[in-house]
């Protein structure tokens, strides 16, 4: 990859001052500027709003990366954004080449890429679409949610021993949310915008794990079944949590009709939060899970796969089947498919004898259009007479089960650890 180098002369719109003046005047919100990113590479980027940095007696400012995913948008210092302006209109940026992590400026000038060869890259690296490659409505509820949770102010959080980096957004009430900076009790969740008055907290609070009744253990891991009518407060905080790392939750303050399930590792200063899933108590579309995540200093380390296999152990011992609401962040795709895939392939290896889709729903609880799309993922059904029909020989499921996308899952479900028995819901139907 050929590094951009700086080379503010090149560019003469106006402000090409010395650093100084600069930082009296803060820059305009909505000008173009090259950026340098975390990775060091310089970017163009738009200027979506600024704020003055007491501590640190300057102005920041908050960045959205053109052609990137909103994730990577962030606050950074003056020193990070160059003192030209940068011409959006610049025929170099018009065929720009946005690899992942990089964007070489200097090579595009003789480089053009063809409409599907961007479609190809932009698929592979989650290149977010532009609102004139977007069906209307789609364009028109992208911009609305944008424009709800454009700045994200809050960079980062302090839970237990782990400093975070932010996401997303999320509506922490009013002063709260404009900090740059949440400390957050690992243990009811409650966020304290100074370091001194989280301290103090932590010297007051006497909850060591979550609220509500533990209903698994097995070595160190627990998990918690929490009504959010009993709980409210822990679940709001944690919703609030939740959303600074996904995109498109909207559920924070009317918690009521769900049930949290907070697996935590345990030890002897206490259960640490590791990641949850929400539930409906009652769910119209047979939704077993709403929301789910596992904090990033957990992830890919297995646990996001063992909520997902305890949400259908659940439903296994309700009698029902159960899928995750829609949408599902890229991530979560990832997870269930991996996660479907792992289950199906378990049991048509051991079996002999014919099989049906419903049969396999009967056994997983996963539901029939969820094998259906995961077996045909992996070319193993066939439309036949107007019907799906498992169509798969012994050697077809070694092969998938010796592929590298298939992952036996690092931590599973030790059902006889499982203390939980449905509740009766409101049809009387178990
Ligand atoms: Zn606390």
């Amino acid at each position: 990859m050929t590094k951009l180098e700086v080379r503010p002369e090149e560019k003469t719109t106006g402000d090409n001052e010395d650093s100084e003046s600069v930082e009296e005047q803060p820059l305009d919100i909505g000008e173009h500027y090259l950026v340098r990113r975390k990775s060091d590479d310089w970017h163009p980027a738009e200027i979506i709003q600024s704020r003055f940095n007491e501590q640190e007696n300057h102005y920041e400012y908050y960045v959205h990366y053109e052609g990137y995913n909103r994730r990577l948008d962030e606050w950074v210092p003056r020193d990070r954004i160059m003192n030209s302006r940068f011409d959006m209109s610049d025929q170099q940026w018009k065929n720009v080449n946005v690899e992942k992590g990089t964007v070489d400026i200097l090579e595009l000038t003789d480089r053009k890429i063809t409409r599907n060869q961007k479609r190809r890259h932009d698929e592979i690296n989650h290149i977010q679409k532009t609102y004139a490659e977007m069906d209307p409505t789609t364009a028109a509820l992208e911009k609305e949610h944008e424009a709800i949770t454009k700045v994200k102010y809050i960079d980062r959080v302090q839970i237990g021993v782990y400093e975070i980096d932010t996401w997303y957004f999320s509506p922490y009430p009013d002063e709260y949310g404009k900090a740059s900076k949440l400390w957050i009790c690992e243990y009811c969740l409650k966020y304290h915008k100074f370091e001194t008055s989280y301290c103090m907290h932590l010297n007051q609070c006497k909850r060591r794990q979550p609220p509500g009744n533990e209903i698994y253990r097995k070595g160190t891991l627990a998990i918690w079944e929490i009504d959010a009518l009993q709980h409210k407060m822990y679940c709001q905080n944690l919703c609030l949590l939740a959303k600074l790392f996904l995109d498109h939750k909207t559920l924070y303050f009317d918690v009521d009709p769900f049930l949290f399930y907070v697996l935590c590792e345990v030890d002897k200063e206490g259960a640490h939060i590791v990641g949850y899933f929400s539930k409906e108590k009652d769910s119209p579309d047979g939704n077993n899970v709403a929301c789910i995540l596992t904090l990033p200093p957990y992830q890919r380390q297995g646990y996001g796969k063992l909520l997902i296999a305890f949400s259908y152990e659940l439903s296994k011992l309700e009698g029902a089947v159960g899928t995750p609401e829609k949408p599902l962040s890229d991530l979560g795709k990832l997870s269930y498919r991996s996660y479907w895939s792992w289950v199906l392939l378990d049991v048509l290896r051991d079996f002999r004898g014919s099989v049906s889709i419903k049969d396999l729903s009967e056994m997983t609880s996963i539901t029939q259009t969820d094998i259906i799309s995961t077996l045909q993922s992996m070319n193993m059904v066939k439309y036949w007479k107007g019907q799906h029909v498992i169509c798969v020989t012994p050697k077809l499921v070694e092969e998938h089960i010796r592929s590298a996308q298939f992952k036996r899952p690092r931590l599973s479900v030790d059902v006889c650890q499982l203390k939980w028995a449905p509740r009766r819901n409101k049809t009387g139907k178990r």
